[in-house]
């Protein structure tokens, strides 16, 4: 066995050695190239050796890099490498780790740098590539409309997008990575962000305490809450395996909003339900009377033909054809009142003051036998459904000369006015007045304040079918309960339908 040659040992590791190894002179000359090497850069021994190391930059700010590194001793050792951009014969490139050794002789002068340069295209791809996703996944974070933010498991920041910012409001300049969650939430509260946690209130403090629990033990159910001007804002906690809590905030306002005018609607249904029920217990009650007459004089007019009682038999029948008359005008007016549903088929341009000279001359009769008197004062436009309007003013107009007080005359006012848009029709007489205490009930079907058909006939249906026109109209009508020189009646009505109405 032949003696243990160092030299032969160093060779060979050299030539096997798989990263390139290139050394240069103090020239910056290649002297040496291992196969590695070679292999690496496209060149034959020949071609490598002796030409300036300059010809394995790829370009000259490379280069120059490497010698301002070089010349300010940057000791690119295994510990501190500096990556290169390298070209091989074939003009391709590739990133390379650099490493170098300088060899020293006796006297300490540097006579050759030994490099070794690692091929790391695939790291560099690699860390590019993942620098692509994380820039593709901060935009995609950035352009979300939910806002989102990680916090640490100190309850720190760490990330958070644009939406999550805006969602902050009052607290938004102070974010930054390493703020706590309670520290956002206190702030947030300072500047009136949230409506339920007024500053220095006892409930707020209660609330911020919630928020926190929310925040600290998440339960997997998002809460909804109000928020900034008038905004709903819904908000779930996730804790994540490594201890992170990721924060999702979403405003739904134009939900919740939704889900507001939703509910209203329900309670307005179930009003106007149980409004129907009453009035089907008062409608049936008030078609029960006359049946009841009827049923009863049917009775005493066969009593009166079994006994041959000619002179009750005449009354008795005039009585049966009254009650009939009374169930007709009942029905009719009910009927009346149920075709006026809740909708307005004819929206024109009205002038009020047509509608109340027709209703003058259709009430002209009754007016002349009471011998009522008029004064009418300007009256505004509107928009609306003239048939309606003018049913709406013969009622009030037809009642005042009705309900007239026995020693004067009836004097009869009808002025209007308009203010902000909304239009005012009253109409007042100097009747017999109405007892404040029956303001609301007079405007329900068939509630009379007077019985008695002699005296005031009526059904009952007239200032019920007025406020449910004024109401059809977006109105509403009312009795002046501060005036007592008889009755006085107030319409208001939007002088523009409002579309979404
Ligand atoms: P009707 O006149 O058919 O009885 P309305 O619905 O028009 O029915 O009126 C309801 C009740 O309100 C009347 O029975 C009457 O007692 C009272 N009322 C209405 N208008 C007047 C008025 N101008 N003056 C006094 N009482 C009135």
């Amino acid at each position: 066995m032949a003696a243990f040659n160092e030299d032969l040992v160093f060779k060979a590791l050299y030539e096997n050695f798989p990263d390139p190894v290139i050394i240069i002179d103090a020239e910056r000359v290649i002297r040496s190239a291992n196969n590695a090497a070679l292999r690496q850069f496209g060149y034959t021994a020949e071609e490598f050796l002796d030409r300036s190391v300059r010809l394995i930059y790829a370009n000259d700010a490379e280069y120059e890099r490497r010698l301002r590194n070089r010349a300010a001793r940057v000791d690119e050792t295994a510990a501190q490498t500096s990556t290169y951009l390298y070209v091989r014969r074939d003009r391709s490139t590739f990133s390379g780790h650099l490493r170098t050794t300088p060899l020293i002789d006796d006297t300490g002068e540097e006579l050759a740098l030994i490099g070794i340069i690692r091929d790391v295209s695939d790291l560099a791809e690699a860390v590019s590539a993942r620098q692509k996703a994380s820039e593709m996944l901060d935009a995609a974070l950035e352009a979300m409309p939910e806002g989102f933010a990680i916090f640490d498991r100190n309850e720190r920041l760490l990330v958070y997008n644009g939406a999550y910012r805006t969602i902050c409001g009052p607290a938004s300049t102070a974010l930054k990575p390493g703020i706590t969650a309670e520290e956002i939430m206190l702030l947030a509260r300072q500047g009136g962000h949230y409506p339920d946690a007024l500053p220095g209130t006892r409930e707020g403090d209660e609330w911020i305490a919630t928020r926190l629990r929310d925040f600290r033990y998440p339960d997997g159910h998002a809460k909804i809450f109000r928020y900034g001007d008038d905004r709903w804002l819904r908000v779930e906690n996730i804790r994540t395996k490594d201890g992170n809590t990721v924060v999702l905030r979403v405003d739904v306002t134009d939900l919740k909003r939704a889900e507001l005018a939703l509910e209203r609607q329900r309670q307005e249904l179930e009003h106007k339900n149980e409004a129907l029920d009453q009035f089907t217990a008062t409608v049936s009650h008030d078609l029960k009377a006359p049946l009841r007459h009827i049923s009863m004089f049917s009775e005493m007019i066969e009593d009166d033909l079994a006994e041959g009682n000619q002179a009750e038999l005449i009354d008795n029948a005039r009585h049966l054809r009254d009650s009939v008359r009374r169930m007709n005008r009942v029905i009719d007016s009910l009927l009346d009142y149920a075709q006026i549903a809740h909708r307005v088929s004819d929206w024109t341009d009205v002038r009020l003051d047509d509608i109340v000279s027709e209703t003058l001359s259709i009430l002209a009769g009754d007016a002349q036998e009471a011998g009522a008197t008029f004064e009418i004062g300007p009256l505004p436009e509107l928009q609306g459904d003239p048939e309606l309007l003018r049913r709406l003013v013969q009622n009030l107009v037809g009642n005042a000369i009705k309900y007239r007080h026995p020693d004067r005359k009836p004097k009869i006012l009808i002025h209007g006015g308009l203010a902000d848009q909304i239009v005012e029709l009253v109409v007042e007489d100097n009747g017999i007045g109405i007892d404040p205490r029956f303001a609301t009930r007079i405007f329900e079907v068939f509630q009379r304040l007077h019985k008695d058909e002699t005296v005031y006939g009526g059904t009952g249906i007239g200032l019920a079918l007025a406020k449910r026109i004024a109401e059809s109209h977006g109105g509403s009508i009312r009795l002046d309960t501060t005036f007592r020189e008889g009755a006085r009646f107030i319409v208001l009505l939007p002088r523009r339908l409002r579309k979404a109405s």
